[in-house]
């Protein structure tokens, strides 16, 4: 089986890559993948091994229609992680989001169409459905995204299953939970803290701290993804969920008291532009259709998670002094 993944130098794509060439999934452990990436300031070659028989690593971008035409004769299956992933940087400037996000959907499907893959999995967000006070998004609510990342990830979801309906590409959509694990950039919540906190310095949480999100470990959105790739339905889309589901403040508190901190680290920032207070996620589809839950409790993967990053400070201080975040608080 020949693999294409995008956005594999990514902190969910190279989780995904390297599960699949350690022979993580049952039934493709001899996988030959091809990992595109355009190493944007989140992508990092690092992620991924330097080299290994079944990995070929090509610098690309998605909207590079005759680069994917070539590189995707042979390939049985594409999954397609490449995007634009900072709703904080969305609300600075949406140009790259609509480009990578939405055309760049367009360019991989239709590369995908010319060059007949026979299946491909579009990653996507549970932000798309947009905030939630009560009970919880199924595939069938309305998508209401509120941000021009969310609202990019989106359209692009739409261009992708337009491919189903209009050209039979056999195309299905995962929309996944906030996702934490080793590799992440440190603009993102987790990460950005618990670097702050392993160099001293103050967490910038928004507002007052009560918007609530859904937090899976990397590998179960990985697996979930894959067991979609493998048994899902082309046209359809599945939710990613069944994580555990905490304000940032509780979160930062469970932070904290990893990295034997205490409160007195919270530096209250202004709340982010149109924050969205909670997101909520029905996966029953997953479960009832592909038997699919998550396998990592989240005390057991936060705890992992933190000690990753208090064991490789070269990956994360290299990252995060080649990042400026301005006066923005973390991703979620
Ligand atoms: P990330 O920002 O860590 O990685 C994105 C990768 O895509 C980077 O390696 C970047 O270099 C690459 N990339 C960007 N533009 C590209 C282009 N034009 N061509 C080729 N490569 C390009 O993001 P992530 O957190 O790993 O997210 C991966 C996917 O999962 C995204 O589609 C995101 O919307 C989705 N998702 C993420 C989460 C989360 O909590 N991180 C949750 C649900 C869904």
């Amino acid at each position: 089986m020949r693999v294409l993944v995008t956005g594999a130098a990514g902190f969910i794509g190279s989780h995904y890559v390297r599960t699949l060439l350690d022979g993580g999934y049952p039934g493709t452990e001899h996988a030959r993948v091809t990992a595109l990436d355009l190493l944007t300031y989140a992508g990092n070659r690092d992620n991924l091994p330097a080299s290994h028989p079944r990995l070929e690593f090509v610098h690309g971008d998605v909207c590079d229609q005759p680069l994917l035409r070539e590189l995707l004769l042979g390939h049985d299956a594409v999954v397609h992680f490449a995007a634009e992933s900072h709703v904080d940087r969305s609300l600075r400037s949406g140009a790259d989001f609509v480009r990578t996000n939405v055309t760049g959907v367009l360019s991989l499907m239709e590369a995908c169409r010319s060059t007949g893959v026979p299946r491909v999995v579009h990653v996507s967000t549970d932000e798309v459905y947009g905030s939630i006070t009560h009970g919880s998004w199924t595939e069938e609510s309305r998508l209401d995204p509120r941000s021009p990342y969310s609202s990019s990830k989106a359209a692009g979801d739409l261009v992708a299953l337009s491919y189903w309906h209009s050209h039979k590409v056999e195309v299905s959509v995962t929309r996944g939970v906030n996702t934490y694990g080793p590799h992440q950039h440190p603009e993102k919540l987790i990460p950005r803290f618990v670097t702050n906190l392993m160099d001293g310095t103050p967490l910038p949480l928004y507002g007052d701290g009560r918007n609530i999100r859904e937090w899976m470990h990397v590998a179960d959105h990985c697996a979930a993804v894959h067991r979609v790739l493998s048994d899902g339905r082309p046209g359809e889309i599945y939710n990613i969920a069944e994580g555990t589901s905490l304000t940032n403040l509780a979160l930062t508190e469970r932070l904290l008291a990893l990295c034997g901190a205490d409160a007195s680290m919270i530096r209250r920032v202004p709340d982010r532009k149109g924050h969205d207070l909670r997101y909520a996620l029905d996966s029953t589809k997953l479960r009832a259709e592909l038997g699919h839950g998550p396998r990592v409790p989240f005390d057991r993967g936060l705890a992992d998670t933190v000690d990753w990053y208090r064991d490789n400070p070269d990956w994360w201080k290299r990252t995060k002094q080649e990042y400026d975040d301005g006066e923005g608080g973390y991703g979620t």
